[in-house]
């Protein structure tokens, strides 16, 4: 019964203990921060094609601009020489302005295409992360299922045991075991040592669990003791 309960105990630190979890918990907050990377990458995306848009709208203004002045300018209205000068100054200050712009729209494509190709690795780095995470996961489920049939199986022989001593004989084991802070009432008598204290105990013990005697407590620590 002891060593069942020894298996136990065992059993349940192992099943707190699945070597697994630490790195499924580190799996976890690495998606968890490639999914927020991802996340603030997308915003700043679309934040640059609002700009792209508002800089397309802004070129084709000037574009019409430029086309209409350049009507005006030979559709021969204009005679005065001054306002003929200033027209086309006019238009060419117009131009570069439109050429600035281009310049930018230019810029922003790249930086569009650019955080694109970004997301796209980010997002296969993430599934890679997931596929990982997807089978560690199932080795863990795997350990901890073995692991809590195998606590099961103990928890029923341990309750066929208790089934099996008289309650009188269970009451005082429980009794006995009580009294050592490793829960451990029962020790083995192994070449005139005691497996639970590891003294060497004395001779007159020896003898007395040499006669055959049920009741061979060790005299040092006064667990039951066991022959071997
Ligand atoms: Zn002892």
């Amino acid at each position: 019964m002891q060593n069942l309960e020894e298996k136990k105990l065992n059993m349940e630190k192992q099943l707190k203990a699945i070597p697994e979890a630490k790195e499924l918990k580190r799996l976890k907050e690495d998606i968890e921060g490639r999914q927020d990377e991802i996340r603030n990458l997308k915003d700043e995306l679309s934040r640059l094609k609002k700009t792209l848009k508002e800089e397309e709208d802004g070129l084709s203004m000037l574009t019409d601009k430029i086309q209409k002045a350049g009507l005006e300018l030979y559709s021969g209205e204009i005679t005065n020489v001054k306002e003929l000068e200033a027209a086309e100054k006019n238009i060419n200050v117009t131009r570069e302005k439109a050429a600035r712009v281009e310049e930018k729209i230019l810029e922003l494509m790249d930086k569009i295409e650019n955080g694109e190709e970004r997301v796209r690795g980010l997002l296969k780095r993430l599934e890679e992360a997931k596929t990982q995470f997807r089978r560690l996961k199932e080795v863990y489920d795997n350990k901890k299922a073995s692991l809590a049939q195998a606590l099961n199986e103990i928890a029923e022989q341990l309750d066929d045991l208790e089934r099996k001593v008289s309650p009188e004989h269970l009451a005082m084991y429980l009794e006995l075991c009580r009294k050592f802070d490793d829960s451990k009432g029962v020790a083995l008598l192994q070449k005139g040592v005691c497996s639970g204290c590891h003294m060497t105990v004395s001779f007159d013990l020896i003898k007395l669990s040499r006669s055959g005697s049920r009741d061979v407590f060790c005299d040092n620590c006064g667990r039951l003791l066991v022959v071997e």
